[in-house]
């Protein structure tokens, strides 16, 4: 079964939309983009409830902030890992510290703004915690995988082709970066470091960031060894 992947810009980052057998959605924006998600079902001529879960690779408000909007509209369950469902549950703002000197003035900078932003509230369908996840039951050839570092509950999806979506775990685009590489905002970078070695033991060939273009994993590889 070929599986179909198509990055759609939600506010400052990407989900994606895989479609194997069965759909789902990998994160769930900014706050207030899930028209632009309608918008992206439209052209692909998709019908939102075709979508059976939403994987949220963690907990910060650019990944989760259209995450109840999108609910409502796709009727899809959302799958979390249980550290960080209070980001949903109960709208907690969570934010990351910068680990480069960029990351730290970037951090200074987003403080300005984050008092202006709400995350609306949903309920986790799907608790993750450290075990993997198959994706079987949502017609998606793949699992869940816990990969913490950037935060304590980010998790990631390897699909059995090798195609990662890692959230924040990687980074590769403007603002942020400007080439492919490790996250400049993590809570521990000794964790991240683990979860990319684990990610690389499992065959993850093609990384999808949240933020930035995808790339070959060997810009990881680069970065670790
Ligand atoms: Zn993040
Ligand atoms: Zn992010």
């Amino acid at each position: 079964m070929t599986v179909r992947i198509h990055k759609v810009p939600l506010g400052p980052d990407n989900s994606y939309i895989v479609r194997g057998e069965g759909t789902i959605l990998i994160d769930g924006g900014a706050p207030k983009k899930a028209g632009r998600f309608v918008s992206a079902c439209e052209k692909l001529s998709l019908k939102p409830e075709a979508v059976g879960l939403i994987v949220l690779t963690h907990g910060h408000w650019d990944h989760i902030g259209s995450a109840a909007e999108i609910k409502e509209i796709t009727g899809a369950k959302i799958a979390m890992h249980g550290e960080e469902k209070d980001c949903l549950e109960k709208s907690r703002m969570l934010t990351p510290p910068g680990v480069t000197v960029w990351g730290k003035l970037f951090m200074r900078i987003m403080a300005l703004f984050l008092p202006l932003i709400h995350i609306p509230k949903s309920t986790v369908d799907v608790v993750l915690d450290d075990e993997e996840r198959s994706l079987a039951d949502y017609g998606i050839s793949g699992r869940i995988l816990s990969t913490p570092g950037h935060s304590k509950g980010s998790v990631s999806v390897l699909l059995n082709t090798g195609d990662a979506f890692v959230g924040d775990l990687a980074m590769s685009g403007f603002p942020l970066r400007f080439t492919p590489g490790l996250p400049i905002l993590a809570e521990n970078m000794e964790e991240v470091r683990k979860s990319w070695k684990r990610l690389l033991a499992k065959g993850t060939k093609h990384v999808y960031p949240a933020h930035g273009k995808p790339f070959s994993v060997d810009a990881i590889k680069n970065a670790l060894f």
